[in-house]
């Protein structure tokens, strides 16, 4: 792709943080750097902010908060759209910038550019139909009407792993219903949020409505925005871990959450399943992203009568993956994100190992000086080991065997987490049978990727509270206002 060209998207990036409606420096302009994980090399630095900054951020979307939501429906809608179409424009930059910061292989930054751009297309048609209801009370006493306005300023949080897409499928629903936004992306990949923060402005979105906050001790947001009275909602992407803390920190204000947060996917194969089908959507379901999804296949099982050849396929294509920095032609496998990341994984690969599972592919670190880890399968793997409980969070396939189908659905479903679950079977009645039964928001039924602008996305358990997407994403960001009067 060339130097000139990373030069060219990474100068575009706009300096400062966005407070209503001016890039500015953080206070005492400090920074901090960003790096590119396959060569471990700083692309640039973005500003850090204070809390002094964070709070000047939420000012600015309060103040913007009342001519936001008195704007036509229309005017929002046709904001989001512009968006969508510049994004689509830009799609070859946006996704450079993303694979910089990111790592992932420019074929799935652009997958994830389109993605990303959909929820804007998908709030922008929403947008006009936001809708409340009247109707006359049982006892006819009483006409009652119901409104859905905006929830008000929310603080936006969101993750490195999909840099763009998770601030799209928050930041279009709050368009549409009338919010105004103070915006904190990871600290590794911050680049992608601010490019977009720039192509939102120039879509026509008012000062303050978005307002960007980058910062390398995210407390600095959290710690004054969520203890202040001013901030009406939280929406978070990230671990269970920060996210659970994070509620404890919202409930001095008693403050609406979206939660999204960790998976524990299972991915069952039973032993009618087109196995063709199975290892697609295996490749598909655990190597996206490096595996780097919280909806990453993170247990395989395998019906013990396929799980020869199902295992036999999946090592032929994880061993076929082209490692290396995905700027480059032809690579299928970019880095993880940092060295917390390669040790997490080394560290739950050892773990399965000296407890008895045993290794057919990979099992380490791959060659440096980037954050690489070669693509891994596991089978055997006893009981209770850590890959089991936690995510993995990288390109490891633990691989177990089962005989009958409650042990596999009660094993699936042994788990703290229940964002997604994917099934393969060829048996219509047993597919809907698993699938009424598996404790996870969404299903995947013989695919391996269900993430859709279009549909309710979202987990259960300790995976989260409220769906993003679909006709039901935009009610995380207004609330029903009920107003009687008498027949
Ligand atoms: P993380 O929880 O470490 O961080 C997520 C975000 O929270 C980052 O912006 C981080 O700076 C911020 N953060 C951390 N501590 C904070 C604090 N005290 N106050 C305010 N903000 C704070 O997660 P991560 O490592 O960036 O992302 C990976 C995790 O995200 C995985 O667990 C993955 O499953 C989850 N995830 C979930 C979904 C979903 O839709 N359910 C999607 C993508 C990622």
């Amino acid at each position: 792709m060339g130097e000139a060209a990373e030069r060219r998207v990474l100068d575009a990036v706009p300096d400062g943080l966005l407070i209503g409606g001016q890039w500015r420096p953080a206070t005492g302009r400090r920074e901090f750097g960003v790096e590119d994980p396959a060569t471990r090399t700083q692309l640039r630095t973005v500003a850090d902010a204070s809390a002094e900054d964070s709070r000047a951020a939420l000012d600015a979307a309060v103040e913007a908060q009342p001519a936001w939501a008195a704007t036509a429906p229309r005017e929002r809608a046709e904001i989001l759209r512009r968006a969508f179409e510049a994004m689509t424009k830009r799609a070859d930059d946006l996704a450079l910038l993303m694979t910089l910061e990111h790592g992932k292989p420019v074929a799935e930054s652009k997958a994830e550019v389109a993605y990303g751009a959909e929820f804007f297309r998908w709030f922008s048609e929403e947008t006009a139909r936001i809708a409340g209801s009247f109707s006359t009370a049982p006892a006819g006493n009483l006409r009652l009407l119901t409104l859905k306005q905006p929830v008000g300023p929310c603080l936006l949080i969101t993750p490195w792993n999909f840099p763009l897409a998770m601030g799209t499928r928050k930041i279009g629903p709050a368009i549409a219903a009338g919010c105004t936004m103070v915006m904190k992306p990871a600290k590794q990949t911050p680049l992608s949020m601010l490019m977009l923060a720039q192509i939102l402005r120039e879509a026509g979105l008012p000062d303050g409505v978005l307002n960007v906050v980058t910062a390398e001790d995210p407390s600095v947001v959290s710690e004054p925005l969520l203890a202040d009275d001013r901030l009406r909602k939280l929406s978070f992407t990230g671990s269970t871990g920060v996210g659970k803390k994070l509620i404890e920190m919202s409930a001095g204000q008693v403050l609406r959450t979206s939660m999204e947060l960790g998976g524990n996917a299972p991915f069952l194969v039973f032993a009618d399943a087109d196995l063709d089908r199975a290892v697609e959507g295996a490749m598909i379901a655990k190597m996206r992203n490096m595996g780097q999804a919280c909806t990453s296949a993170n247990r395989f099982l395998v019906h013990s009568n396929v799980a020869g050849e199902f295992t036999e396929r999946l090592v032929e294509k994880m061993a076929a993956l082209v490692p290396g920095r995905g700027t480059e032609e032809g690579v299928t496998l970019g880095p993880l994100i940092d060295q917390a990341a390669i040790d997490k994984v080394d560290g739950l690969v050892s773990d399965a190992v000296s407890r008895g599972a045993k290794l057919l592919l990979g099992g380490k670190a791959g060659d440096g000086p980037g954050y690489f880890y070669e693509p891994t399968v596991l089978t055997d793997i006893p009981d209770g080991v850590r890959l089991t409980c936690e995510e993995i969070f990288g390109p490891v396939a633990a691989i177990r065997t089962f005989d009958d189908d409650e042990t596999a659905i009660a094993e699936a479903n042994a788990t703290e987490y229940g964002l997604v679950a994917y099934a393969f079977t060829a048996d219509f009645d047993r597919a809907l049978r698993v699938a009424e039964r598996l404790e996870s928001g969404m299903v995947g039924l013989n695919v391996g990727l269900v993430s859709n602008p279009a549909a309710p996305f979202g987990g259960v358990k300790q995976s989260g509270l409220g769906r993003e997407g679909g006709a039901v994403g935009i009610e995380e960001y207004v609330e029903t206002k009920y107003v009687a009067l008498p027949t």
